[in-house]
């Protein structure tokens, strides 16, 4: 999953990003709100990370803004003011969850999990599609309870995959949501990256629509 993390803090930023980055996401930093708003304006994130004191311009403007835009993708606000005020203030401007600093990494990866997993519409923590889960409690994949090694961008598209099951989806959609912003982006690595996944999880189970995409199927021994 892509996720979007606007903080001004120079550290706070890494540690974060470096940790949701350990978890398996693409992470891309805006250093004040000017950027932020930019960024989730434009690129399909998965979910955002928001401190709301900001350079240039502060937090609950930014998700004010996107809201009102029509961007829907879950917020997590970050806040150094542990205040019920503030808390309060945030999720009525649009957000979906809330932390105050300071807050163990930990906690905001479990939150964050499941702030993407219901936004792609699973209750559940543990993701099946046939023979293959995705615990996301802990980012594992394992298929038929054994197991599966993965490269990083490899768990990325699984990932992006088995977040939306059974739906066709496209080499531009897949990209948009496996790849940094200032990623080089090319459309053939979609495919060599689907083939590899092929190679270990069955090369039936993750479907060709030619012009279209792709689509993780359950029923892949039918195809
Ligand atoms: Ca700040």
């Amino acid at each position: 999953m892509r996720i979007l993390v606007v903080e001004d803090e120079p550290d706070m930023a890494r540690q974060v990003r470096d940790a949701l980055t350990a978890a398996g996401h693409a992470v891309d930093l805006a250093p004040d709100g000017e950027e932020g708003h930019f960024l989730g304006d434009t690129e399909p994130y998965d979910a955002a990370v928001l401190d709301l004191g900001l350079p240039k311009r502060g937090g609950l403007s930014v998700l004010d803004a996107w809201r009102r835009d029509g961007r829907r993708f879950p917020v997590l606000i970050l806040s150094a003011r542990d205040t019920w005020r503030e808390k309060v203030l945030g999720l009525r401007s649009g957000a979906d969850d809330y932390l105050a600093k300071p807050f163990e990494m930990e906690e905001l990866l479990a939150r964050l999990e499941a702030l993407t997993r219901r936004g792609a519409g699973h209750a559940a923590p543990v993701l099946v599609c046939g023979p293959l889960r995705l615990d996301t409690t802990r980012g594992h994949f394992d298929l038929d309870g054994a197991p599966l090694v993965l490269t990083a961008l490899e768990h990325r598209l699984l990932a992006y995959l088995i977040h939306h099951p059974e739906k066709v989806l496209s080499k531009t959609e897949l990209s948009e949501h496996i790849y940094e912003h200032d990623a080089d982006r090319d459309s053939n690595t979609i495919e060599v990256l689907v083939n590899r996944l092929r190679n270990k999880i069955g090369a039936s189970r993750i479907r060709t629509h030619r012009g279209r995409g792709y689509q993780l199927t359950a029923d892949g021994d039918a195809a």
